[in-house]
């Protein structure tokens, strides 16, 4: 079922790319895994996936430690300081910095282990309910600003979450806005290439409002049971 979900997925990545005048090879597909076993993380990767996103420190580690594969993972969820060390040891990606204390801490962390984290600012894209997220640009800037400066940060892009709406127009001006406030920060020399937007009722939207980064998790593996 998962090599099937996958093989709709990337087709309809590659189909809406086309229409879009895009390279799919710019596209990286994250397959978000949280509350699935290790199991079936292997089932995916088995069917071509690497990236995999999670969205609980605990459960990232677990399943770090469970799975040989070289898979990479992608925190996604809320990050609490104290939880940086844990999640620092298996994390590709970190999608979810919205403070200088958390990036400080990543920082320090980071140069413990030698390593350069590669992060993403999250931005509060939509006046909507979603309580994370940077929302001024003034916060933007200096969260941004403290990760260039951070010999072990990497910042990579931006990071946002649609608000949850049927209505299309909204969805795609979050999108957009994060996009234009990537293309603002690049006019002013940071560098930025990744923008993670796009989930999966609205990816096909993300992608053509320039997603870099797809965090789909139903349409791959299923719906979720929050009972575990
Ligand atoms: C769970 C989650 C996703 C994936 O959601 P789906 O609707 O299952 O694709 C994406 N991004 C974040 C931050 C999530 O927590």
């Amino acid at each position: 079922m998962i090599e099937k979900n996958i093989n709709i997925v990337e087709e309809r990545i590659k189909s809406r790319c086309a229409a879009a005048g895009r390279n799919p090879s710019d596209i990286t597909l994250v397959a978000v895994s949280k509350t699935h076993p290790a199991e079936m993380v292997r089932e995916a990767f088995s069917a071509g996936l690497i990236h995999f996103g999670e969205n609980k420190a605990q459960e990232m580690d677990a399943k770090s430690l469970e799975i040989k594969e070289s898979v990479l993972w992608h925190f996604i969820g809320h990050l609490q300081t104290n939880k940086v060390k844990n999640v620092i040891k298996s994390a590709e990606y970190i999608h979810s910095v919205e403070s200088v204390k958390l990036a400080a801490e990543i920082e320090k962390r980071a140069a413990k282990l030698d390593k350069v984290q590669k992060v993403l600012l999250e931005i509060k894209t939509s006046s909507e309910e979603s309580k994370f997220g940077l929302e001024t640009e003034d916060q933007i800037k200096e969260v941004a600003d403290f990760c260039m400066e951070s010999g072990n940060i990497q910042l990579s892009g931006f990071m946002t979450m649609a608000p949850f709406t049927d209505d299309e127009s909204v969805i795609r001006k979050s999108f957009s806005n994060l996009r234009e406030l990537k293309e603002k920060f690049n006019a002013r020399g940071y560098g930025l290439d990744e923008l993670s937007m796009g989930m999966t009722s609205d990816y096909e939207i993300a992608i053509e409002e320039g997603s870099t980064m797809l965090r789909v998790g139903t349409a791959i593996f299923g719906s979720r049971s929050y009972t575990i």
